[in-house]
């Protein structure tokens, strides 16, 4: 394969990279943009970002694409009520979707706006006529149950006590002359996509639960609305001006905008019609318009289905979704801003659960970053950093197979298992469970020990080892929490012989992880107590200037609940 693609970090030890790169085009769900940006979106631009990340540093080609969803009745809705155009609103809340990307350390290469983005109308009007040709949109009668917060209808018996399960609000009747797509025709390839794994669906409980809605029958669905209730806002429909395209099939074709698929430009053939894989990492809310509408679309317009749909579930702050429209919304741009980026993508990474909600508080993100980041990880580097200062002059001895080669060897092949499962969790767990087997060595090996009895080759081969785990370790992490995995790079000089001095890798959150942010304490140097657990306080530096950052630093309170 040929054409431009990142060059993949040196990797050390034995694994080699791949004969051949895969290709893989990932994208994020795109958000509506009537409210900022809540933690629980940053959960899947962490996701998807760590993804894109692990996929280039084992040589992959990778092209990740977030953006937002602006053409939704629910934005103008939120824009009357702000008393500013939507174009103004939108605008404003996109820019705060993609501020993120500093913020949170991201990697996306394309974001797309699908009311401002010239790639976007041409691509969906080019999507909508193919779906013509192909003789599945007819115009038809449409009554029903609208909720405008999930912009889609509901069957009465898909209400919870008459209430959108999602937002818990009455849906409104809605009455007109729309355009309908042919999914029912659909039922059967759709189906078929699943059960054959060509469309894989990530956790596989919900594959199950698409099939049960498949196999309930599927009914055409509405695809376009008045230009009255749309306030005027959104794609017009191709030869039919009095009609906008309903946001879902507009939104959902972004990810094929963003390849100039209305242009035919080699971008859709390269990315989508030749990508290995067509991933897309989506809330578990959405999973039917990915599973079901998505791949019958594509299939109607004679294009390929995505290969897999990974679904995460929801961030709860008290047990409560969190939602601007609930009013406990969590702002990940000040957490970060607060705890770092790092602190914040492997909480995500390590803590959310794959198949449950799992709540999030401030405690729960002090007592998860600081054991694994500050006590393991710190203590590791600082004390195997430490020896080899203490005892070598700063210079690594020579690598061996050491006793945790066997681990080490593993240790990637184990990732790459655990995230072809879209395992974050698992795979965070590998990185920290090695860096605690490196910790037991230095118990049990008692190198100051070794070197007082001046046993030099045990001495040259635990540190060896020791050093080369925790290289290992930093590039196995720089998918999941990048800066503090450059920090170790550079704590670990590269790939030199020659260390640079001691300096605490991570910063402790907690205790009082209300008060002020603290400067990173003074670097220790080579007389930290060999082998000895360091501890440090305060929390991780940032590069830039401080005044660089948008907000102010925030105050207690960055989580608000209703
Ligand atoms: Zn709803």
């Amino acid at each position: 394969m040929t054409g431009p693609g990142p060059v993949p970090r040196p990797v050390w030890g034995q694994r080699e990279v791949p004969m051949r790169r895969r290709r893989i085009y990932l994208t994020t769900a795109i958000p509506y943009v009537n409210a900022e940006p809540h933690l629980g979106f940053a959960l899947e631009l962490v996701q998807a970002d760590a993804l894109a990340r692990h996929h280039r540093l084992r040589g992959d080609e990778v092209r990740l694409l977030t953006g937002t969803d602006d053409n939704s009745l629910k934005n103008v809705l939120a824009a009357e009520a702000a008393g500013v155009a939507t174009a103004e609103l939108v605008k404003r809340n996109a820019d705060r979707f993609a501020d993120l990307q500093s913020r949170l350390d991201l990697t996306f290469d394309d974001f797309i706006r699908t009311s401002t983005d010239p790639r976007h109308e041409p691509s969906v009007d080019r999507l909508w006529r193919a779906c013509q040709a192909a003789g599945d949109l007819y115009r038809g009668h449409y009554e029903g149950l609208y909720c405008v917060g999930c912009e889609q209808f509901y069957e009465p018996d898909e209400l919870v006590g008459g209430l959108c399960p999602e937002h818990e609000t009455v849906p409104e009747r809605v009455a007109e002359e729309n355009w309908f797509f042919r999914l029912s025709r659909y039922q059967d390839q759709v189906a078929g996509l699943i059960t054959s794994g060509t469309l894989r669906i990530v956790p596989e409980f919900h594959a199950r639960e698409v099939l049960a809605f498949i196999r309930g029958g599927l009914r055409d669905i509405s695809i376009s609305r008045s230009w009255e209730r749309a306030r005027g806002w959104g794609v017009p429909v191709p030869g039919d001006p009095a009609q906008v395209m309903y946001v879902w099939w507009d939104a959902l074709g972004n990810y094929i905008s963003a390849l100039d698929y209305g242009t035919g430009g080699d971008a859709y053939q390269r990315w989508w019609v030749e990508a290995d894989e067509r991933e897309h990492v989506i809330g578990k809310g959405i999973l039917r318009f990915h599973a079901v509408y998505w791949p019958a679309m594509l299939i109607s317009a004679g294009e390929p289905p995505p290969t897999s749909i990974f679904v995460h579930e929801y961030l709860t702050v008290n047990g409560r979704k969190l939602s601007k429209s609930l009013g406990n919304a969590v702002d990940p741009a000040a957490t970060a801003e607060r705890f770092g980026a790092d602190a914040l993508r492997w909480w995500l990474l390590r803590e959310v659960l794959p198949a449950a909600d799992t709540d999030f508080t401030l405690d729960r993100l002090v007592a998860r970053v600081d054991p694994d980041l500050a006590n393991a990880l710190g203590n590791l580097v600082s004390r195997t950093v430490g020896m080899v200062h203490s005892y070598r002059q700063g210079r690594v001895p020579a690598d061996g197979p050491g006793p945790l080669a066997g681990r080490l060897r593993r240790l990637p092949a184990e990732i790459d298992a655990a995230l072809a499962s879209f395992d974050f969790r698992t795979a965070a767990g590998l990185v920290i469970d090695t860096v605690d087997a490196a910790n037991r060595l230095v118990n049990e090996t008692r190198p100051w020990e070794l070197a007082r009895a001046g046993r030099t080759d045990d001495l040259d081969g635990a540190l060896a080892a020791l050093v080369h785990t925790c290289r290992t370790v930093a590039i196995e992490l720089s998918p999941l929490v990048p800066t503090l995995a450059a920090r170790l790079d550079s704590q670990l000089g590269g790939r030199g012989v020659q260390l640079p001095p001691v300096k605490p890798v991570f910063h402790r959150l907690g205790p009082a992880h209300g008060g002020e942010r603290q400067r990173p304490q003074q670097a220790r140097g080579a007389t930290a107590m060999p082998g000895r657990a360091q501890s440090s306080s305060g929390s991780p530096s940032k590069t830039g200037p401080e005044g660089s950052r948008l907000a102010p630093s925030p105050a207690r309170g960055s989580v608000s609940t209703a």
